[in-house]
């Protein structure tokens, strides 16, 4: 029997903020290791279901399958995937059994079935995480996009929200261009593009810029990909070391959270495309629909009312109908509108956007916890990765099921 969708408490001892991937690897391993957690945890987010923001992007980019192997899901068992996928093998892609799409997303609807998790997102954005600060309890008051508010006494965040980056030339456009001319990839969908005959630059060198360039060209757009380095070929965004010991040790055992940044800094290195889709780049370079410009800088985009004229610091420049970003998000806790008023109330150090947590990913002086890009300094370069959601999981229940916070109300209406 289908559960109807969570009505609003007044109380809950866990708030958890989003509902994507590395929320869902955050509740399964918490009710593995606690199934007195049921009905403690309340999991808001403006969709009201789980990780569409996630199928959103793989189907809004046309993406066949992920870039990490089958290993890594929300899932507490790692070879859960491997096992439902027995007679679904042909949707394992080489090399490592990469997930299809569907094979993924179909995975998390089983692991959410089977562990009791359908209509358990309460429809709502939170807007305000309010602070409330006590010697002995202190607890949050959370704003909720529909009016409503909620007093948590534990929150994780696990909203994925990266910052867009977005290039100082950008800034210098004039308004006044269509806005249909000019877009981060964030928001592109390609279905909805009819694109022939039409000029694309994708500014950008990561696996979503070479997405998009196959998604144009198979729309009939004619692509020139501008990227500011050269076009990295990798299999992994950063490499297989950083998900153990190898890596991890000396990441850990380093004690300067500069030097930590900087470890993470270099092992993601940029974006990155994988050996399959730069051989797909290639066969369209050499069909004459793509142009690849590498080292190449964007200075300044002039709109010239039906086309746009670009100027690179190389002194060349070209002319395009579009110009598509796909230039990254950053995480960084002071761009993050929900974290202001725990940021005052409670002061952190920050290392260049990310704060210093502690070991259990929580934030001093409060019970808030951090999943995602923003606990890369406790997690490594792998933290926004569904393998991040798995280590920032380990690292998180343990303090969620702690006796010294241990649950003084559950849900109360
Ligand atoms: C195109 C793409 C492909 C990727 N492929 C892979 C891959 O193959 N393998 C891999 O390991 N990683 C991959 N990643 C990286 C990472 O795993 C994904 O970004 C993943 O979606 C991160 O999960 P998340 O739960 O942190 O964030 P999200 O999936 O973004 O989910 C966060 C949720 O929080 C909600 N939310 C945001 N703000 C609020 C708010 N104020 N209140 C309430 N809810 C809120 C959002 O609606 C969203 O549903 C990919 C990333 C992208 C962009």
């Amino acid at each position: 029997m289908e559960t109807p969708p969570p009505s609003l408490p007044s109380k809950i001892d866990l708030a958890i903020i989003g509902a994507g991937p590395h929320a869902l690897t955050l509740i399964t391993h918490l009710l593995q290791k606690r199934q007195t957690m049921r009905g403690r945890f309340m999991v808001l987010d403006p969709s009201g279901s789980w990780i569409r923001r996630w199928q959103h992007q793989f189907a809004g980019f046309e993406i066949p399958h992920l870039r990490s192997p089958a290993v890594h899901h929300p899932d507490p068992n790692p070879f859960a995937l491997r096992k439902f996928a027995e007679s679904r093998s042909h949707e394992l892609f080489a090399p490592y059994d990469l997930p299809g799409t569907k094979l993924f997303e179909d995975f998390c609807f089983d692991v959410i079935r089977r562990f009791q998790l359908e209509n358990q997102v309460y429809t709502s954005a939170v807007t305000r995480i309010e602070p409330l600060p006590h010697p002995i309890h202190p607890q949050f008051r959370l704003w909720l996009q529909d009016g409503h508010t909620l007093t948590a006494r534990r929150v994780v965040l696990a909203t994925g929200n990266g910052k867009l980056q977005i290039p100082d030339w950008l800034k210098e456009i004039p308004s006044g261009y269509p806005q249909d001319k000019l877009f981060h990839s964030q928001t592109v969908d390609l279905g909805k593009l009819r694109l022939t005959g039409e000029r694309v630059l994708i500014v950008g060198g990561g696996l979503t810029s070479g997405h998009l360039a196959v998604g144009a060209i198979s729309r009939g757009a004619k692509v020139h990909l501008m990227i500011r380095r050269h076009l990295q070929e990798k299999l992994f965004d950063a490499e297989p070391g950083w998900l153990g010991p190898k890596y991890l040790k000396g990441f850990f055992e380093e004690l300067d959270f500069e030097k930590r940044f900087s470890m993470i800094q270099q092992a993601r290195n940029g974006g990155s495309m994988t050996p399959a889709m730069v051989f797909q780049l290639r066969r369209e370079m050499r069909s004459g629909n793509l142009r690849i410009d590498e080292n190449c800088q964007v200075l300044k985009a002039e709109w010239l009312g039906k086309t746009w004229i670009v100027k690179c610091g190389d002194g060349s420049e070209y002319e395009c109908d579009s110009i598509w970003l796909s230039t990254g998000t950053r995480f960084d806790v002071t761009a993050e509108p929900l974290l202001t008023e725990i940021l005052q109330t409670y002061p952190i150090p920050i290392v260049n956007g990310l704060p210093v947590l502690d070991t259990h990913l929580g934030w001093q002086g409060c019970e808030l916890f951090l999943m995602g890009g923003l606990a890369a300094l406790q997690v490594g370069p792998t933290a926004r990765n569904l393998s991040g959601a798995r280590m920032t999981s380990e690292k998180i229940v343990p303090a969620i099921i702690k006796p010294r916070i241990a649950l003084s109300y559950a849900r109360s209406a």
